[in-house]
Order: structure tokens, then sequence, then C-alpha cells
């Protein structure tokens, strides 16, 4: 199964796709986690990404689409969850153009529809762990420890670009040159899930689920 997570940023992609990797053995591949991971390691790319990630634009399609078509390659066989990517109708078409050289398809979209006024709550009290990577809400999916990873990790961090002004960046950039990207795989027919993600997180699982065991593939 090879499927990519829309939506915009705070829907629960992460929170959604961590569920589904699990569920399916499928490799989950988050820009945004790749994108992090590269800025920890102080690389070429970290470097470059930086700027644009802490003011909540988007970094280069070219940057992006190699690193991810790179990422791609690497989880070959088995299956993937895109996460964060495409954002752009341009990294959108470089997916379609390495897919295809591959032979591959893109089995659904997964597109987690939320209103612009629920995700500034959802974003500003997301607590991340800087060293494994999973995804807290100081309301909404508590540690059981307040402050602390429940996989011993140690202390959770707030992301810098969860802050209110990035926030509102960040929405901005998605209406901007994200939202089309649906329009895009409508255009070409992909098999597209529409779920309702302004639910409970378990009631959105339980709906992608549910979506995901209709699929043909
Ligand atoms: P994304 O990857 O789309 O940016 P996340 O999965 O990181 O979003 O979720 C953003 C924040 O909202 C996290 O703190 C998460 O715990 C919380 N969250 C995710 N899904 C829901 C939901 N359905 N209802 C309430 N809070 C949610
Ligand atoms: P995320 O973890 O998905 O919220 O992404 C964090 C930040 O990384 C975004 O605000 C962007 O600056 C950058 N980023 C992640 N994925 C992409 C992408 N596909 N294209 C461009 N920038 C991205």
């Amino acid at each position: 199964m090879k499927l990519i997570l829309l939506g915009p940023p705070g829907a629960g992609k992460g929170t959604q796709c961590k569920r589904i990797v699990d569920r399916y053995g499928l490799a989950h591949l988050s820009s945004g986690d790749i994108l992090r991971a590269e800025r920890a390691a102080d690389s070429e790319l970290g470097r470059k990404a930086q700027h644009y990630m802490d003011t909540g634009g988007l970094v280069p399609d070219d940057l992006i689409i190699d690193m991810m078509i790179g990422a791609i390659k690497r989880a070959s066989g088995a299956g993937y969850v895109l996460d964060g990517f495409p954002r752009t109708v341009a990294q959108a078409e470089g997916l379609d153009e390495a897919l295809n050289k591959a032979g591959e398809t893109i089995s659904a979209v997964v597109s987690l529809k939320v209103p612009d006024e629920a995700i500034l709550d959802r974003m500003t009290g997301r607590r991340s762990c800087p060293k494994c990577g999973a995804v807290y809400h100081v309301v909404n999916l508590k540690p059981a420890t307040e402050g602390q990873c429940d996989n011993g990790c140690g202390p959770l961090v707030q992301r810098k670009d969860d802050t209110p002004e990035v926030v509102s960046n960040r929405l901005k950039t998605y209406h901007e040159q994200t939202a089309a990207v649906l329009g895009y795989y409508q255009k070409r027919q992909a098999s597209i899930l529409q779920i309702d993600a302004n639910q409970p997180i378990d009631a959105v699982t339980n709906a992608v689920f549910k979506a995901l065991e209709g699929l043909d593939v």
C-alpha cells in the first residue's frame, strides 16, 4: 500500500500516520521529520531549510523532491505513507514523474478535513519528543507523566514553529500553496478518501481504517 496523507498543518497527519503504519506495517515518510533530522545533524540541507521552517514558509521544491524521492527509494519494497509531502503541485508532479519511471502508482490519497478554527489549539498544545518523534497534546493526548515522553526518552519540547505567529503563517502557506494539491489528485482521478478529522483522535482513526479497508489494493 502506498498512501499520501493530505491536510492542513495540525490536521493530525503525523498522529494518524503512526497508527496506519503500526497496523499495516508500512514505512512512515514524513518530510517534516526528515527535515528536522537534517537540521539536528547540521547538514547542508538542514541549514538551507532552517529559515523557511522557522518562519512557516515552504522549503524549495527541488530540495524537497530530491529528499523525498530518495526516502521513497530507500523504503522500496515495503509500502509507505507520505506525510507532509507533496505540499505543492510542483512536488506532486515531481513525485508522479519518479513513480512513473519506477512503474509504480499511489494506492490512495487520504484527505484530513479540519476547519482553520480548530488548528491553532492543536498546534500550540502540541508537544513532541526530540528523541523518538512521538507527538502528544497538553489536553487531547497527554503523556502518562506531564512533560515526559512515554517511551522513556526524557522531556518533551514545544516546536519553535508551533507559536501562534508561525502557525498563522503556516496556515496562510497551506491555503496559498498546498490546498491545490488535492485538486491535482482529483483531476488525475486518484482514489481519494475524504475523512472528517474534526472529531476526537480515535474517531478519526476509526474513519481512516474503515476507508482503507474498502480499498482494493
Ligand atoms: P500534523 O502532522 O498534521 O501537523 P499532528 O498529528 O502532529 O498534526 O497533530 C497536531 C496536534 O493535534 C498534536 O498535538 C495532536 O496530539 C493533536 N491532534 C491530532 N489529531 C487530533 C484530533 N483529531 N483532535 C484533537 N487533537 C488532535
Ligand atoms: P511539518 O512537520 O510537516 O509541519 O513541517 C514543518 C516545516 O517543514 C514546514 O512548515 C515547512 O517549512 C517544512 N516542510 C515540510 N514538508 C515540506 C514540503 N513537502 N515542502 C516544503 N516544505 C516542507
